[in-house]
């Protein structure tokens, strides 16, 4: 489907919840801030991560009906407002693809996202993980995070890639050449009709930079990859975040449209290039975010 919406057209398709663990302010105060902002459509991505582990990042298998419930209700609530999308942060492991298949196909999700965070046992997101294989040589480290990318989108289960290049996150570059490998992932990306993901949460990263970087999203519009918008928020004032710039990279790269999703089914969404000024000038720092500790759902 190809739908084509006009102006407002800043959506931000990644929202965390106090549901993985490291996320903090309810799902209410989350909408409220993307209405404040004059978001067009809002989508909560939320890690599924599937582990054994003492202390998860993430929500558990059992607590997705609740999840899926509380996302469903306030979409309902706030339909005249803002559209809301149920979605998932699926962390990729090739070892639980079974699992991970059958928990998408049980929910009516909006978006199936998939992420590389973690190489077999090495993670590559965690602060004191960089700190864990800060010796280990850079070339060796993106062969691997390339690979797992690579598997990754050889399946068909998902909708939207997050962070391509998230193993930059901690300033670590490549001294190698990974033109070749960059090229057959991006092919596998097209080809498989996946999204990626433009997310600007890199700018507060260690690196500086939105995933995908510069050159990496030309690349993709080159291929006739489609692109969403997202912050990565793990708390709501962080909805929305980095927006203008977010909305300059895709527009630099030749971008004209970003893409929605209903029902894992993907649309177009036109850009109005004058939004960028308009986001500068309509900055909103009075709203209350209530008790960052409080309930799921409401403030
Ligand atoms: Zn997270
Ligand atoms: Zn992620």
């Amino acid at each position: 489907m190809n739908r084509t919406k006009p102006i407002n057209a800043v959506i931000d398709y990644h929202i965390h919840t106090p549901l993985c663990n490291h996320a903090k302010g309810s799902m209410e105060a989350c909408i409220k801030q993307a209405v404040s902002i004059g978001l067009l459509e809002i989508c909560f991505l939320d890690h599924l991560t599937i582990r054994l582990e003492k202390d998860p990042k993430s929500m558990s298998p059992e607590e997705i009906p609740l999840y899926f419930n509380a996302v469903k209700a306030l979409k309902d609530q706030y339909s005249e407002k803002i559209a809301v999308k149920a979605g998932l942060e699926v962390d990729f492991n090739p070892s639980n693809m079974t699992t991970a298949q059958k928990i998408v196909d049980t929910f009516d999700f909006d978006v199936v996202a998939s992420s590389v965070h973690f190489l077999n046992d090495l993670d590559v997101v965690s602060h004191n993980a960089a700190a864990g294989y800060a010796r280990m040589d850079s070339d060796d480290l993106y062969a691997r995070y390339l690979d797992a990318l690579y598997q990754m989108c050889r399946y068909d289960s998902f909708d939207l890639i997050c962070h391509l290049d998230l193993v930059k996150k901690f300033g670590r570059r490549a001294s190698r050449d990974f033109r070749a490998e960059i090229d057959a992932i991006l092919s596998l990306i097209r080809d498989k009709g996946y999204v990626v993901e433009v997310n600007t949460s890199g700018l507060d990263h260690p690196i500086g930079e939105i995933y995908p970087s510069e050159s990496l999203l030309k690349t993709c519009q080159e291929k006739g990859i489609p692109v969403t918008l997202s912050s990565d928020a793990h708390n709501p004032q962080s909805v929305g975040g980095h927006r203008t710039e977010g909305i300059a990279a895709v527009l630099k790269a030749g971008y004209t449209t970003l893409t929605g999703f209903s029902r894992r089914v993907a649309y177009s969404i036109l850009i109005d290039a004058s939004l960028e000024k308009q986001q500068t000038e309509k900055r909103s720092g009075t709203i209350d975010y209530g008790n960052p500790e409080g309930d799921l759902i409401h403030d």
